[in-house]
């Protein structure tokens, strides 16, 4: 880190400085100005604590960081791209993962369709909620187990892998029992608790983008899931809030080549969640390629006016494979696999 002094900083400041930059193992490295004095302070960045330190000490103005703050996610301690595989899918790396169901998992005929549907048009992994997050406690809150035994069911039967979200550390060890891939919602991007526990759970995590949270705050949260035993985290930029309201959120496209720059970690974008339009999605869902995404994150129902959860958002099973016809022309551009 490198710390700034204030111009009018003392010597007894200063060396005070020192003697805190070597008690929390740092080295000090002086470099002396015409108006003021610069210090190095050489080692362990990732040390708890030692920023908010240097922050707080007399005579300080400014403290910058020379390495990131999340360390497992970053692309400086792992260069390589991470492929995150989930049953048989290939998330990373040139595969595309994706990802396409209901909002909530209703019944069995409903999901039955839904996925016999998105698989014939070249979906990899099934969605659907179980535990559902809702603005309301008055809405459909989800089928709860019953949804996760659907969900893996209907999964088996068309060879998809499953993805579904938990809400709460309690519920991991019922999610981890049906699912092959744990989603934590925007919602929870910043539950650590939850995150924590995720992370034992040694399965792979979608990890979406809370709807107020910057690129470095998404990071930072995965880093909580690897540092806690997991290495397959997915990113998934889902839109921010902003002043528009012509749409559901704001897609942050730019949030893709970013964070692909910063992290090893594969990155997808849900245009669903992200416009809440379908006549949107598509195009969003192929600008996300594009850009450079490892995959997409779709919902679709086979009757969205009979859906419990997001039917106006819903691409009915024609319109995606539409979607899905564009997207294999813009992957074959870009270099990346359908299957
Ligand atoms: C979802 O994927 O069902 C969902 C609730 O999305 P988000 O957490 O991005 O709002
Ligand atoms: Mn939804």
């Amino acid at each position: 880190m490198i710390l700034v002094l204030k111009p009018d900083a003392t010597e007894e400041q200063f060396e005070h400085i020192l003697d805190r930059i070597r008690e929390l193992g740092f080295t000090p490295h002086i470099s002396r100005g015409q108006h003021r004095t610069i210090v190095g302070a050489i080692g362990d960045e990732n040390i708890p604590h030692a920023e908010e330190v240097f922050c707080s000490l007399a005579g300080v103005e400014q403290v910058l960081r020379v390495q990131k703050p999340y360390k497992l996610a970053s692309r400086e301690f792992h260069r390589a791209d991470t492929v995150v595989q989930v049953g048989a899918t290939k998330i990373g790396g040139g595969s595309l993962g994706l990802i396409a169901g209901p909002c909530a998992v209703e019944n069995f005929e409903f999901l039955d369709e839904i996925a016999r549907r998105v698989k014939q048009a070249g979906a990899n992994i099934l969605r659907g909620g179980a535990f559902k997050p809702r603005t309301s406690p008055y809405s459909f809150q989800g089928l709860g187990e019953e949804g996760l035994r659907i969900l893996a069911e209907v999964g088996k039967k068309y060879q998809l892998p499953v993805v579904t979200e938990v809400m709460d550390p309690r519920q991991v060890g019922t999610v981890v029992r049906y699912a092959d891939m744990l989603q934590i919602g925007a919602r929870n991007m910043q539950n650590f608790d939850l995150l924590k526990e995720v992370g034992q759970a040694r399965k792979p995590v979608l990890l979406k983008r809370g709807m107020s949270a910057t690129v470095k705050d998404l990071l930072m949260s995965a880093e909580y899931i690897l540092s806690s035993g997991s290495s397959d985290v997915v990113l998934c930029e889902r839109g921010v809030r902003s002043f528009e309201d012509s749409t559901r959120n704001m897609l942050d496209l730019a949030a893709v080549p970013n964070l692909k720059g910063l992290s090893h970690l594969p990155v997808i974008v849900d245009p669903s969640h992200a416009t809440g339009r379908p006549d949107l999605i598509p195009a969003m869902a192929w600008a996300a390629v594009a850009a450079g995404a490892d995959g997409v994150h779709v919902e679709v129902h086979c009757c969205p006016e009979k859906a419990l959860s997001d039917g106006p958002q819903a691409l009915l099973p024609d319109q995606y494979d539409s979607l899905m016809a564009g997207l294999r022309r813009i992957a074959e551009a870009v270099g990346k696999t359908v299957p």
